[in-house]
């Protein structure tokens, strides 16, 4: 299962400069023309689906504006007894 991931933006930092739309690798970023944030400027926000949780968009941001989730497969555990083993 491929590691999948998603950002949230900070309103109240991020000034819309692009760093991390273009930073993204995947290209799942874009600002959103739709909204101003409380300073009037266009937030950066996810536009589709691909996020991998690199953390790239966060590392480049200026503004630490942005907080990167990561979702990883589960490992599950499974106990093997000596008898099966042998
Ligand atoms: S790099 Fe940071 S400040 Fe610039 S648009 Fe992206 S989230 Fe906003
Ligand atoms: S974590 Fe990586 S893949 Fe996800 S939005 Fe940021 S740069 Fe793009």
């Amino acid at each position: 299962m491929p590691v999948t991931g998603w950002i949230e933006v900070n309103d109240h930092y991020c000034k819309g400069c692009d760093i991390c739309v273009a930073a993204c690798p995947p290209n799942v970023i874009a600002l959103n023309m739709e909204r101003l944030t409380p300073k009037g400027y266009h937030p950066a926000h996810l536009v589709s689906e691909g996020c991998t949780g690199c953390g790239i968009c966060a590392i480049v941001c200026p503004d630490a504006a942005i907080t990167v989730y990561r979702e990883t497969p589960q490992r599950t555990r499974q106990k093997i007894t000596v008898q099966e083993i042998a």
